[in-house]
């Protein structure tokens, strides 16, 4: 086949089949590449159209396109949703009884089907890979590739299988897609897929119609609640939290304020999940209060809002997570209330974290990097982009490009707190956290300070000049710049090699100043 007649035959499937009229971005360059027999590793934000780029070759190339997905509580709906297309299409994973399977490998035997989905796991098995050697196999399709990377945050250990997927069958395509990819992701992916003659398609990850703002974490639910009832009264939206507690305590805040709420978290029952899912889906209008467990592959395309009330892991996280609002296109918002607690409390998880040194190390660097994206002074976008090794422009339509933060030379406060922190140090007895330090520095005689004689330090009462909050506000900024450290179970502050040069007047600071206002949103266009 010649590329002409590959780009006039994908054409006529989007028009006939899917009912659009011209392809997007890179979708045709990909999949004309892919009907050639090509391999490709696709790069593509959430709502890109990655799911085009192989139901597509699959249609037009001979035989079955084979998709190994995770996404085992989808695949009844992706399925359904191609079936009302005209499309034959099947799926093959545990939650199938041995007569609706048998069922399934019938169509592909007799090459009635023009998808077939698999989950990972039932690729391994040596029956489906018979049963696969007995059809034909028109392409291989990858989703969520970036589950092979171990360092990552969805590792599923069948997708390391997938490297043999070559060996079996040397001439059929393969295409891995993901939303997921710094430049190291994406290197792994190609590794451990034994991708290493794929052609790269990578897609702008600049989503122009979310609109980012990180603001300080005071009272995180009424101030989410501020946001619903100014901005997002009646929308849809998820609001992600860290623990399955406060998923469950936020969706009930929520409900008891007048805002339709669901929770949803690993450890409620497999049918309360699926409804709340389900609702979520069908419902206009409902707020998802989940962990992350909540999100991977929901298409919905009117999430209006997405709010994070405590500090995600990685920039990728938090990308990935945001990205699930406005698959439509239209104006939407990425809320982030962000705190020192969070950084105290992240620092410690990965202190205790399973796993050697080298890994801990790695989600440092994740999570520094975060920290990074939210006490910039820059625009939220570029600074995104730029994690993902794109260029941008000032967005105009973040909080920074709306409200630009003034910063201010904290230089005397900085050490005026390292030595404070210096100081409790030396006592080497006692173990010292923000609350102890900030109490000192503001002459507050509090019991604790009277037990330890703190009220007789030289630092006693020599930071009045900042409120308690701008105080707390400059050790989250010493944490985020690395000057300063915390330790154990009751987040000990602890100078770093760094902080030295502070004290020893031999480095500058600058912290963020906060907004006295949130910006908020231009409701242009809604
Ligand atoms: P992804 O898997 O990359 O998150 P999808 O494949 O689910 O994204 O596509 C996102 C949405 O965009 C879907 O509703 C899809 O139908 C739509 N879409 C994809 N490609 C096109 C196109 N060429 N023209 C119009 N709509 C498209
Ligand atoms: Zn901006």
């Amino acid at each position: 086949m010649t590329s002409t007649e590959t780009v006039s035959d994908a054409l006529g499937v989007l028009r006939r089949v899917f009912g659009y009229d011209s392809f997007r971005g890179e979708q045709e360059a990909i999949i004309s590449h892919v009907v050639d027999g090509g391999d490709a590793l696709v790069l593509m934000p959430t709502g890109g159209g990655k799911s085009l780029c192989y139901q597509i070759p699959s249609l037009v190339r001979d035989g079955v396109g084979v998709v190994i997905s995770p996404l085992i509580a989808l695949m009844q709906d992706q399925v359904d949703a191609l079936r009302a297309l005209g499309v034959r299409a099947g799926f093959l994973n545990s939650t199938q009884d041995h007569h609706q399977r048998r069922e399934v490998e019938a169509a592909y035997l007799a090459n009635e089907l023009d998808l077939l989905y698999l989950a990972p796991e039932r690729l391994r098995l040596e029956s489906t890979a018979a049963l696969l050697g007995r059809g034909k196999v028109a392409l291989f399709a990858i989703d969520e590739a970036h589950c092979v990377s171990q360092w990552g945050h969805d590792f599923r250990p069948d997708y390391l299988g997938l490297s043999e997927l070559h060996e079996r069958w040397p001439d059929v395509p393969r295409i891995a897609l993901t939303a997921t990819a710094t430049a190291a992701t994406h290197a792994e992916i190609a590794t451990r897929l034994n991708l290493g003659e794929a052609k790269h398609f990578v897609a702008s990850f600049d989503r122009p119609n979310i609109q980012y703002r990180i603001v300080s974490k005071n009272s995180p639910q009424k101030q989410l609640l501020d946001l619903l009832r100014t901005e997002h009264a009646g929308d849809a939206g998820i609001v992600y939290c860290l623990s399955r507690n406060s998923v469950e305590k936020t969706a009930e805040f929520l409900v008891q304020n007048g805002i339709p709420a669901v929770p949803y978290h690993a450890g409620l029952d497999s049918r309360t999940r699926a409804a709340n899912q389900a609702r979520f889906l069908r419902e206009d209008g409902l707020v998802v209060v989940a962990t992350i467990a909540f999100g991977m592959g929901i298409d919905k395309p009117d999430v209006r809002f997405v709010a994070h009330l405590d500090l995600p892991k990685s920039v990728e996280g938090y990308y990935q997570e945001t990205g699930r609002a406005g698959r439509d296109g239209l104006p939407s918002t990425a809320w982030l209330a962000y705190g020192l607690q969070d950084v105290v409390q992240q620092r410690k998880m990965i202190d205790t974290s399973e796993g050697d040194a080298a890994h801990r190390r790695r989600l440092g660097t994740h999570l520094d990097a975060m920290l990074a994206l939210c006490e910039t002074v820059e625009c939220r976008r570029v600074q995104l982009l730029n994690y993902f090794g794109q260029q941008g422009e000032p967005c105009g339509n973040c909080d920074t490009c709306l409200t630009p933060p003034e910063s201010w030379d904290g230089t005397i406060a900085a050490q005026k707190l390292l030595s404070t922190v210096y100081r409790l140090q030396s006592e080497r007895r006692q173990k010292f956290g923000a609350g102890q330090v900030i109490d000192i520095l503001l002459g507050k005689r509090t019991p604790k300070v009277g037990q330890h004689n703190h009220d007789e330090l030289t630092v006693f009462g020599i930071g009045t000049e900042l409120s308690e909050s701008e105080w707390r506000g400059v050790v989250r900024q010493l944490l985020a710049q690395g000057l300063l450290a915390v330790e154990g179970d009751y987040g000990t502050l602890v100078l770093t090699e760094a902080s030295g040069e502070v004290l020893g007047r031999r480095r500058e600071v600058r912290f963020r100043r906060e907004p006295k206002r949130e910006p908020r949103a231009a409701r242009a266009g809604r």
